[in-house]
């Protein structure tokens, strides 16, 4: 149980049929006894390959390791240059320093908050191996200047996934609309597993291949290792709860714009901006970021959170203030919208379950802290 009136999570509600179809199946796994690489991995790869309409889908460990197995299968390694956003996940700049490759990053762009496209072009360099395009907070990327700029300069083009199931673009599927998508199903998720799983998914069944070699030992055949591989497989206790969930996304995703039209409306009028949702279905509202002046935000965060509302700060720190990526000498004001949307931007909870009463609640308690605020000064 939350200690929040209106908490972030309500994982209990993500399984409707728990006792009758899941908990039985997961029963009959424990007494099988093939806890990896069972049946029920290739089964949900194959459904979230017809999903996605992509031609393979590799289980894998985590979202992490879906963008090092990636990266490592296409080639990319010591020496080569991977162009990314400031504003991610740490996960994405890792992968990167992971395969022995250096991370560059750009700036994002103030009203959609994702890769300012217009920067890569100068960031390419003759050491650039890949771009990484995320679809962050659930917003899809502009993939069609993603794609022309990786085909101009003879880049790969991974897509991270993970908090984008379901978003499309030109009515597409992330996923498939690079070399390779990679997946986190991390309990957050909109997709999630109970634990760490991820996948790769991708047109090039070549790289399918290799992926899924890489993360099985290198090991086509028992005892025979070709490559120096990783032990990252998608466990088939997860496989069985994804495939039980993956039929509800679609359905899931749209209660989770029904919550966002909700903010949005009921926040109307006040000094907040949104994260541009672009057109139709290019937003599944992983998250939904309210913005707000730099001094405001403490505050109400602070205000949220005192009358029970579990807003949360995504990501406070970009990357390049990180000290884990300090070696990558870049310093305050490189990169000032992601340094800006770090300082100005809140999470309102959001889940498919989020009922209209709280959403109300929500933007009533933050119409009042701000007028209240307001009437102070
Ligand atoms: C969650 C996440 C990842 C990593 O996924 P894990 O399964 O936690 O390893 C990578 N990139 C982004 C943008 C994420 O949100």
């Amino acid at each position: 149980m939350s200690e929040f009136a209106i908490p972030r999570y309500n994982y209990a509600a993500q399984f409707p049929g728990l006792a009758d179809e899941v908990v039985p199946r997961i029963a009959a796994l424990l007494e099988r006894g093939d806890y990896i690489r069972g049946p029920e991995v290739g089964e949900f790869e194959a459904r979230f390959a017809d999903f996605l309409n992509v031609r393979s889908v590799v289980g894998v460990n985590s979202g992490t390791d879906a963008l090092i197995l990636a990266l490592e299968a296409l080639g990319v390694g010591p020496g080569d240059e991977v162009i990314m956003v400031a504003n991610t996940w740490h996960s994405t700049a890792l992968a990167a320093v992971r395969v022995g490759a250096r991370p560059v990053l750009v700036d994002c762009t103030d009203s959609g908050h994702l890769l300012d496209l217009d920067q890569v072009e100068s960031a390419v360099t003759p050491a650039t191996k890949a771009l990484i395009a995320v679809h962050l907070f659930g917003r899809t990327a502009d993939m069609d200047r993603a794609r022309q700029l990786c085909r101009a300069h003879g880049l790969h083009l991974v897509e991270d996934c993970a908090q984008a199931v379901g978003a499309r673009w030109a009515g597409e599927r992330v996923g498939g609309l690079g070399d390779a998508g990679c997946w986190s199903f991390a309990p957050a998720k909109n997709l999630a597993a109970a634990g760490d799983a991820g996948a790769v998914s991708t047109n090039d069944a070549e790289l399918a291949e290799r992926i899924r070699l890489l993360g099985h030992f290198g090991q086509p055949a028992q005892n025979e290792h070709l490559l120096l591989g990783h032990n990252s497989r998608l466990d088939t206790l997860q496989a069985i709860l994804l495939l039980h969930k993956l039929p509800l996304v679609d359905a899931w995703n749209a209660e989770r714009v029904r919550v966002a039209d909700a903010y949005r409306t009921g926040l109307a009028g006040l000094p907040i901006r949104f994260q541009d949702a672009g057109k139709p279905g290019e937003h599944v509202q992983h998250l939904f970021q309210i913005r707000v002046a730099a001094g405001v935000r403490d505050p109400l965060l602070a205000a949220l959170r005192e009358r029970g509302v579990d807003a949360v700060v995504r990501y406070p720190v970009p990357l390049h203030l990180q000290p884990a990526f300090g070696y990558l000498g870049y310093g305050e004001g490189a990169f000032p919208v992601a340094e800006a949307l770090a300082r100005e931007t809140l999470c309102l909870p959001i889940r498919p379950d989020l009922a209209p009463a709280d959403a109300d609640y929500v933007c009533r308690t933050i119409r009042e802290h701000l007028i209240d605020a307001g009437a102070t000064h």
